[in-house]
């Protein structure tokens, strides 16, 4: 027999890729949440979530939106937060579970512990699980399976909160781990954030490249370049909002980086083989890692 649903009203704040795959989730097991409610921003988003069905209660106003849920969920772009949070907050159920599933974790603290009343207990988290594509026809239920979803709780968040989060996720098909904000913004920053950024500048420079070869750079560009262009067609108000809500941490890695980057390009200068060879077997180890890990 199934278990009782983890929540009884559960409200998603944002219905796009990763909102959706939750609601998809959660109407295709069942042992989530008995009603699900979801509010986005544009009249478009909320017309189409209506047509496909995957909630229960479509609400265009957020504050009704999060009344009487056991559960919020931030599914909006990080640089949303503030603000959908002031027009929330005054609204939370008493006991209610704030979280989240932004890619940067210091920064929604920094904006929503303010904001929350006594007793509404915040528990941020962050699945390691997306794909280029954005709004809610891009999601799907399986998304989070047997992928990593990182809890960040504060040193003061109610222990039960926090296991409710993480049978959250388990539910969801993901593996938990647990780490402190800044942790986790640093860890991102190396494995997803600089790898956008590099990929959002790859495309540009060949971008601005192609004017003066009349296009061949991108006629040929089905080797290494091609697998960049996928990384880079994802949203631009959520990468722009990840990149200046992890500013600190994305610019450390970005200076790291460019200094071996730099290394890298002395060695080709000067024919340094071994050097060269070193990082690519360097390359290879990582990539046999993950296939190992089965994250690849
Ligand atoms: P998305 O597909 O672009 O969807 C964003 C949703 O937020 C849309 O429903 C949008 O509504 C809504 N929204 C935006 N601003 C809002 C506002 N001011 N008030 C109310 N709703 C608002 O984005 P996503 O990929 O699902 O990303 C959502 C969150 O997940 C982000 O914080 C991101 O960092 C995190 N995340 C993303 C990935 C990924 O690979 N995409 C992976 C892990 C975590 P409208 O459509 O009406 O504008």
């Amino acid at each position: 027999m199934a278990d009782a649903p983890l929540f009884d009203r559960l409200c998603l704040l944002g219905v796009g890729l990763i909102g959706s795959s939750i609601a998809r989730a959660a109407k295709a097991r069942g042992d989530i949440a008995r009603t699900v409610v979801a509010h986005a921003k544009t009249p478009a988003t909320l017309e189409r979530v209506r047509e496909l069905g995957i909630v229960d209660v479509v609400e265009p106003d957020a504050a009704k939106a999060v009344q009487g849920a056991d559960c919020v969920i931030f599914c909006v772009p990080v640089g949303a937060y503030a603000e959908v949070g002031a027009v929330v907050a005054p609204h939370l159920k008493p006991g209610a579970i704030v979280t989240d599933v932004g890619s940067t974790k210091g920064s929604v603290v920094r904006d929503l512990s303010p904001l929350l009343p006594a007793g509404v207990h915040l528990v941020p988290a962050h699945p390691m699980a997306g794909t280029e594509h954005s709004g809610p026809d891009a999601g799907f239920a399986e998304l989070f399976e047997g992928r990593y979803c990182i809890v960040t709780p504060l040193p003061d968040s109610d222990p039960a909160a926090v296991e409710k989060v993480r049978e959250f996720w388990r539910r969801c098909g993901s593996m938990i781990e647990t780490l402190d904000p800044a942790t986790h913004d640093k860890v991102v920053a190396i494995v997803s954030h600089l790898p956008h950024l590099i990929a959002f500048t790859i495309c540009s420079t060949a971008d601005d490249l192609a004017e003066e070869t009349k296009e061949a750079v991108l006629k040929f560009a089905a080797s290494g370049f091609r697998d960049f262009t996928r990384i880079a067609a994802s949203d631009p108000t959520m990468w722009r909002d990840v990149f200046l809500n992890n500013r600190e941490a994305l610019l450390e890695m970005l200076a790291r980086f460019t200094e071996d980057a730099h290394a890298l390009g002395r060695a080709v200068r000067w024919g340094q083989a071994e050097y060269i060879e070193d990082r690519i077997r360097r390359g290879r180890k990582i990539r046999r890692g993950l296939i190992e890990r089965k994250q690849a």
